[in-house]
């Protein structure tokens, strides 16, 4: 991704924040472990050392424009492997955050989707994927979004995986341990 997308964006606020994530990795050494472990390094645009060290640089520019946190799975490895017993898939957690709290501009598509997704699991204590889609599509404004998914959709309906009734409960089965969640994020 272009940084000067997010340096044209509001992103601010995200910016001051990076302060806390390079605080979870200041003694990083460059070793290149993390990078060397990450299943998904491969599809990065940064690898997991170059977004450290960004990180560590005070380079939010770069790091917001990337999509290298977004690619993350939580796997856990880096974490495992580290030498410095960094808390590497935490500040992926972290910035996850930021770029989501902060709605910064590249990772829009990718934040809507995380955000509807877990809004559908809320509501039913699973997702629904067709509610969930279509919350996505409208989320994202593009008129022309569902194209790009209507073949895989289409293929799903034909095998029975995807239900086309839109679901009426919302029972919240889940809702204790959501508000719970967002307690500790807040730290209350
Ligand atoms: S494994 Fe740890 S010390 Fe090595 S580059 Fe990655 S974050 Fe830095
Ligand atoms: S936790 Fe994320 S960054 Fe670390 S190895 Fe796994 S996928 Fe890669």
């Amino acid at each position: 991704m272009n940084p000067s997308a997010v340096a044209d964006s509001t992103a601010t606020h995200a910016f001051d924040d990076l302060e806390h994530v390079r605080q979870m990795i200041q003694s990083c050494i460059q070793c290149g472990t993390c990078t060397g472990s990450c299943p998904n390094a491969f599809a990065m645009d940064l690898t997991p050392r170059q977004l450290w060290r960004h990180v560590m640089l005070g380079q939010p520019a770069v790091v917001f424009g990337s999509r290298t946190f977004t690619l993350c799975s939580s796997c856990y490895y880096c974490t495992l492997r580290c030498p410095r017993g960094l808390p590497l898939t935490d500040a992926m957690h972290a910035l996850k955050r930021l770029g989501a709290r902060h709605r910064l501009t590249p990772h829009k598509a990718s934040t809507a989707f995380y955000r509807q997704f877990m809004e559908s699991v809320r509501r039913h204590g699973r997702v629904n994927e067709l509610e969930f889609m279509t919350l996505y599509f409208a989320d994202m404004k593009n008129p022309l979004l569902p194209l790009r998914y209507a073949l895989l959709g289409l293929r799903l309906v034909a095998k029975g995986k995807l239900s086309l009734r839109w679901p009426m409960r919302r029972q919240r089965p889940l809702e204790a341990i959501f508000c719970k969640a967002v307690e500790r994020e807040e730290g209350r």
